[in-house]
């Protein structure tokens, strides 16, 4: 595909229905003139150390080290990297920061679940889930501030997109998570390339799974996600497996293949409903992008196998797209593409002023058998994180309105002061 697309990607249509929005640059320096490194892949970095002043020989070793310290020791200050030397940690000090997201708000739901509400430089919030299980820790991360899209269903899709984030701001979440989970490597901290797995995992993985869940649709977003994937997935960097990583679409075909190629991750696709008439209801890119087409974008999905299956979300709306014959079409329309698929059945979660309900236990429980009576998985999504609004569906940044709110009581009540 076009390898200017990360040049143009701010100044590209975005296919939804609403204008296609700005974008902010990859590398925008700070008030004070110095550039994040967090984002950048390693080649940039180097570029980055050249134009600053260090020789090639140089600027390729150092980018090395500081790639290695930002993303495989998560230090966030040059004076922590020891093996550059004294003398340079503040040279880079004075031309680079390590940024993370500012944390607004940190939550703590009583069944282990986090929620934490970001900000990005520019003042817009977002949000980010983290949901232990007995098995496994997952990071649910945000691709957009709100979203195009406006899934009627969903909280997120209720809000305007504000902007696409920037591969920095996708990774740093995961950075961010890693710094609250206390999951960077402690001890030796000299630069070798042979760190022992014993070592490197004496820690406990806490997150062990990121799935791109969180607000926005990250397929719209596809160049930032892109490269914010390849730093987790980087051997030097996060290193996390791309069968860890889940990418969730609502069903953007053009840009399906590329993510398989590109990416290379599993994929999960917001079905939700079987017939053309309440898909385009309540996934209104539907219109577009209909069930068919999409179902033979996933056949077609590089990488997809019967050990490496495709995730259908399905959410349980009731007297919706909830009935036993949704559920007997659903068998049929995954067979006759001959999908190596799960179905993964989401109970409703519902947010204040949405127009569903939740179908019935009974009800789910009666269309998880006849999906799974048709020899396809269809588990049912345990609802997580609800006393802190961290369900799916549910973000929408709920804080934001009353912190700007209090924001500008504040900025008004400073202004009134004597
Ligand atoms: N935009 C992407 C990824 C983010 S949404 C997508 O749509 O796939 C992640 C999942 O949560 C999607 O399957 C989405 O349809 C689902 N979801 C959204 N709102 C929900 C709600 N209120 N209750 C249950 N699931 C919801
Ligand atoms: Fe956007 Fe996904 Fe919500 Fe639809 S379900 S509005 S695509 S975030």
């Amino acid at each position: 595909m076009s390898d200017t697309s990360s040049d143009l990607s701010g100044l590209m249509t975005i296919p939804g229905q609403v204008d296609p929005v700005p974008v902010a640059r990859d590398i925008t320096p700070r008030a004070d003139g110095r550039l994040d490194l967090i984002g950048l892949p390693r080649p940039r970095i180097c570029e980055l150390l050249a134009e600053a002043g260090l020789d090639q020989r140089q600027a390729k070793l150092r980018a090395k080290q500081v790639f290695h310290w930002l993303y495989h020791r998560g230090v966030t200050d040059f004076a922590a990297m020891t093996d550059i030397s004294k003398a340079m940690r503040p040279w880079l000090a004075e031309r680079f920061v390590i940024g993370r997201p500012n944390i607004v708000e940190a939550q703590h739901s009583s069944d282990g679940t986090r929620k934490w509400l970001l900000q990005t430089d520019d003042g817009h919030d977002f949000e980010m889930v983290f949901i232990p299980d007995e098995t496994r820790g997952t990071l649910c991360v945000s691709s957009q501030v709100g979203c195009t899209l406006n899934c009627t269903f969903c909280h997120t899709g209720t809000m305007r997109l504000v902007r696409n984030l920037t591969p920095g701001e996708i990774v740093g979440q995961v950075m961010l998570a890693r710094d609250a989970l206390g999951e960077w490597p402690k001890g030796a901290m000299d630069f070798s390339d042979d760190e022992s797995a014993a070592q490197y995992t004496a820690d406990g993985r806490l997150l062990t799974n990121i799935v791109m869940m969180g607000m926005g649709e990250p397929l719209y977003n596809f160049d930032h996600v892109r490269d914010a994937l390849h730093l987790v997935m980087d051997g030097d960097g996060l290193g996390l497996s791309k069968r860890r990583i889940t990418l969730s679409t609502s069903g953007v075909i053009p840009a399906m293949e590329r993510a398989g190629e590109e990416i290379g991750v599993n994929l999960a696709v917001s079905l939700h409903a079987v017939t053309k008439e309440v898909r385009d209801e309540i996934v209104p890119l539907n219109k577009k992008y209909g069930i068919e087409e999409l179902l033979q974008a996933c056949a077609d999905y590089p990488g997809a196998s019967n050990a490496r299956r495709i995730t259908f979300e399905y959410v349980m709306l009731k007297d919706k797209n909830d009935g036993d014959e949704d559920a007997r079409e659903l068998v049929r329309l995954l067979k006759q593409f001959n999908l190596p698929a799960k179905v993964n059945l989401i109970p409703f979660n519902p947010w204040p002023g949405a127009e569903y309900e939740c179908s019935t236990p009974e009800r789910i429980k009666a269309f998880s058998d006849i999906v799974f009576e048709g020899g396809i998985s269809a588990p049912v999504r345990t609802p997580r994180g609800r006393d802190i609004d961290a369900a799916c569906g549910q973000l929408k940044t709920a804080a934001k309105k009353k912190s700007r709110a209090e924001r500008d009581r504040e900025d008004a009540a400073a202004q009134a002061a004597p």
